[in-house]
C-alpha cells in the first residue's frame, strides 16, 4: 500500500501503481485504496475513483495463462478532484476488507462455474469414448471418479450459496462463510477440471480445447482474492473459541475413556 494521494485544497494528486487488477484494460473507472494519511497504517487509507482516461494514468496489459483482461496501473501524477473520494477520508480500507469479503463468495460461484462445465464434459465424454469394447462409463473407475466430482460440486454450491445467504442476513459473520466458499470451491473445481483433462486422455491436452482451456482458466482463481492460504488463515482466525469451550465444558463430567479403550 505504498500509493499515495496526497491531498490539497483542490483535491488530490495520486502517485504510485497497481499490480494484477481485474479488468483493468476495459473499466471506464477504476476504485483504488491510496495512502491518504489521515492516521497510522489501515487508517491512513481512502478510497478514490479515477477515471481511466484521466491523464497520468497508464495501463500496462499482462498475459497470463489464460487470456483475460488482466493490467498493472501506473498512477503518474494523477490530478483527481475532491469528490474522487468514495466514503470518507481515512476510511478507504473497511472499503476494501468488506469488497474483498463479498466478492470471495463471488470466486467460489465462477469457479463452480468453471467446475460444472469441466463435469458436464467429462460426462459426456466418458459416455461417448468406446475403450476394450464398452464406453469409458462403463469402468469402474471412471465411475467412481465422476461420484467424486458429483460430490464435490454439491458441497461446493452449498457452501456459496451459504455464503450468499449470510451476506443477505447481513450479521457481520458472512466473511468466514465467503473464505469457507472461496476457498473449497476454487479447491474442488481445480480437482474437477483436473479429472475431466484426465478422462479426456491426450484429446484433454490438445491446445484450444474445452479441457484444455478450462485448465489455464481455473487456475488463477485459487490465487487471487486471497490465495487459499490465506483463506485458510481468515477461517482459522475467525473459529468460534468460546461456543466451542461451553459445548465441551458442559460434557465436563463425562468420564474420560480409559486409555486402553481410546480406539
Ligand atoms: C488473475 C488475477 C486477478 C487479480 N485481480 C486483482 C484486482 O482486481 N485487484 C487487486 O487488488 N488485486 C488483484 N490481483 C492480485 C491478487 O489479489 C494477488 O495476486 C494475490 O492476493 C496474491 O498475492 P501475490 O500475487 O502478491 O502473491 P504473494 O503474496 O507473494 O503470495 C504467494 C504465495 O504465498 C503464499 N502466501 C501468501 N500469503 C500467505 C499467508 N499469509 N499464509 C500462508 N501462505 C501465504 C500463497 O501460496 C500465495 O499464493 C489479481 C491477481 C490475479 C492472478
Amino acid at each position: 500500500m505504498t500509493t499515495t494521494a496526497v491531498p490539497d485544497p483542490d483535491g488530490y494528486t495520486l502517485t504510485g501503481g497497481k499490480a494484477w487488477i481485474a479488468c483493468a484494460t476495459t473499466a471506464d473507472v477504476y476504485c483504488v485504496i491510496a495512502r491518504t494519511g489521515e492516521g497510522a497504517g489501515p487508517l491512513g487509507l481512502s478510497a478514490l475513483l479515477v477515471p481511466a482516461d484521466t491523464p497520468g494514468v497508464r495501463v500496462e496489459p499482462v498475459a497470463l495463462t489464460a487470456p483475460r483482461p488482466f493490467a498493472h496501473l501506473h498512477f503518474d501524477g494523477v490530478r483527481l478532484p475532491a469528490d474522487a473520494l468514495l466514503g470518507r477520508a481515512g476510511g478507504g480500507f473497511p472499503i476494501a476488507m468488506e469488497v474483498l469479503d463479498r466478492f470471495r463468495m463471488t470466486v467460489g460461484a465462477a469457479a463452480l462455474g468453471f467446475a460444472r462445465r469441466a463435469a458436464d464434459a467429462a460426462l459426456t465424454h466418458a459416455r461417448r469414448r468406446r475403450i476394450y469394447g464398452g464406453r469409458l462409463l462403463d469402468l469402474a473407475t471412471t465411475r467412481a471418479a465422476l461420484a467424486d466430482v458429483e460430490v464435490k460440486l454439491n458441497a461446493a454450491a452449498l457452501l456459496v450459496a451459504r455464503a450468499a445467504w449470510e451476506a443477505d442476513r447481513d450479521n457481520g459473520r458472512y466473511p468466514r462463510y465467503s473464505s469457507a466458499a472461496k476457498l473449497y470451491a476454487t479447491e474442488a473445481a481445480q480437482e474437477i477440471v483436473d479429472t475431466c483433462v484426465q478422462l479426456h486422455g491426450a484429446a484433454g491436452l490438445v491446445s484450444g480445447s474445452l479441457p484444455e482451456r478450462l485448465y489455464r482458466q481455473i487456475r488463477s482463481l485459487r490465487v487471487y482474492e486471497g490465495a487459499s492460504e490465506v483463506q485458510r488463515a481468515i477461517i482459522a482466525g475467525s473459529l468460534d473459541v468460546r461456543r466451542a469451550e461451553q459445548s465441551h465444558d458442559q460434557y465436563a463430567d463425562v468420564p474420560e475413556p480409559l486409555e486402553d479403550q481410546r480406539c
